[in-house]
């Protein structure tokens, strides 16, 4: 059938980008639109990319959106229909999406409550003749985009929220409720009423008309204790409205043939001398499988594991480069790991997309431990780069990866290696693992073509997003 979507979140590649939900609302719109379904992004004109709008005209216009006049602008970025709620009060700032030079924004639930009210007017009214069926809100920043077509009026508009990191849920203070322009009515537990205070995600998560989470074992693991993180009642009673799709990846952006040296992703062609001028770049040499990170360093992920286990498999032949940033600590950790087994450990602090690219074409195996995974994109980068995943089976991780067992080995379907609980036995078992099977050549091959035949393009999620506004729409 078809129809519009306006989705609206706070990042979106290639304008803005902190993490994978850039990556998911940027693909989302040229994915739907060859399935039938026209989306455009709304999202704040943040300083960073005020120098685009200069020609673009203004669709859409507030005279007081706290504290001063916002305005629509619309135009096209990379094939995307981009909508930017230009309200300089709010958004023309120094840093990020989220935080300045002094730490967070203190004004971010209004910062964010302001998008997520255009975005209900315009879902509700309509711009310039162009009414969506459906509105996409995207995590927290986006939470209130439903909340306000419930208590102020859908328009018909159909409303979906995806979550896709329930650890970030834009708690604001009881006393912001009128601010925010919700009504007293709904600050009830069962509503909006949070710790005492107010959350917009769980605002997003009770009005919505479905929840979508990006994959359908974090969207079960969401129900429970350890992964809800305070909202797994909020999600449970929700439970027949809620699924999980997974994210794809960008096909042409991860592409082996347009890597430099280029591989063949049939021949394997290329992948070898791909590993050597990676190994070359980090003064390594690697007799057995060459492990990467590439990843923020948090606890998340389970880079805290990695001093415990990295020794036995540098040990037994393995090497490691690690790119990421984030917590001192663990940004400290894997630096002396270097320090420890130089020409086996190399690190670079900082994020280099063009590295990662690098990373991905040259090494053997991708390393994601992480302790809860919404979807998780580096495993799906590996599967299509002949690197295998090693991965713990939570979330996303365990929806995409068939981990070699004596059963799927001799299915002839393992695609990576797979361990839980996420501790150092369980991840040191399975990089035990990968240095036996990477000594046996014919088997580490089979897996990799199994690896690189798993489809991670976005057709399925696509198709999936359709088949779900359809249904809402029915
Ligand atoms: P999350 O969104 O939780 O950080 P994902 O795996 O969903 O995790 O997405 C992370 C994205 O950021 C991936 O595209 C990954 O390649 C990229 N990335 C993370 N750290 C770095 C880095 N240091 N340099 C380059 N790319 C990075």
């Amino acid at each position: 059938m078809g129809g519009r979507v306006l989705s609206v979140a706070s990042e979106c590649v290639p304008l803005v980008k902190t993490g994978g939900l850039a990556d998911v609302v940027g693909a989302l719109p040229a994915a739907l639109a060859a399935v039938g379904w026209e989306m455009r992004v709304l999202l704040p004109c943040y300083r960073s990319l005020r120098s685009l709008v200069g020609g673009w005209p203004v669709v859409w216009e507030e005279a007081d959106l706290w504290g001063g006049p916002g305005r629509v602008l619309s135009g096209e970025v990379a094939g995307v229909q981009v909508l930017l709620l230009d309200a300089p009060h709010l958004y023309d700032r120094e840093g990020g999406p989220y935080s300045g030079p002094n730490g967070e924004h203190p004004d971010n639930a209004v910062r964010f409550a302001a998008l997520s009210w255009t975005a209900a007017r315009i879902a509700r009214e309509g711009l310039d003749g162009w009414k969506p069926d459906v509105l996409h809100a995207h995590d927290w920043q986006a939470g209130l985009a439903p909340a306000y077509l419930a208590y102020h009026g859908s328009g018909g508009v159909k409303s979906v929220l995806t979550i896709h990191n329930i650890a970030f849920q834009g708690w604001a203070p009881a006393h912001m409720l009128g601010v925010l322009r919700l009504p007293g009515h709904a600050w009830h537990p069962e509503a909006l009423e949070y710790y005492g205070g107010i959350s917009t995600l769980k605002a997003g998560l009770v009005t919505a008309d479905w929840i979508t989470t990006v994959s359908p074992t974090y969207a079960a693991e969401l129900m429970r204790p350890e992964f809800g993180m305070g909202l797994e009642g909020v999600i449970a009673a929700r439970g027949a409205s809620v699924s999980g799709i997974l994210n794809g990846v960008d096909t042409a952006v991860w592409n082996p043939g347009a890597e430099d040296p280029p591989f063949d992703r049939k021949s394997l062609a290329g992948k070898a001398a791909a590993r050597a001028g990676l190994c070359a770049e980090f003064g390594l040499e690697v007799p057995g499988p060459l492990a990467i990170v590439v990843s923020r360093l948090t606890d998340q992920k389970g880079i805290d594991l990695l001093p415990a286990v990295i020794p036995d498999f540098v040990l037994g032949g393995g090497g490691l480069i690690v790119l990421g940033s984030g917590d001192p600590g663990l940004e400290g950790a894997v630096r002396k790991l270097a320090a420890r087994f130089p020409g086996r450990v190399g690190v670079r602090i900082g994020y280099d997309e063009a590295m990662s690219h690098r990373l991905f074409a040259g090494a053997d195996v991708v390393l994601v431990p992480s302790r809860f995974e919404p979807c998780g994109l580096t495993q799906m980068y590996g599967l299509r780069y002949g690197t295998l995943p090693v991965v713990s089976l939570v979330g996303g991780l365990a929806d995409t990866v068939i981990g070699a067992s004596p059963a799927t080995l001799a299915a002839g379907v393992a695609t990576g290696v797979t361990f839980h609980p996420v501790d150092a036995l369980g991840f040191g078992q399975a990089l035990a693992q990968v240095l036996a099977l990477h000594a046996q050549p014919k088997l580490w091959a089979k897996l990799r073509s199994n690896a690189m035949a798993h489809p991670v393009g976005w057709e399925t999620s696509a198709a999936a997003y359709a088949g779900l506004y359809e249904r809402l729409c029915a």
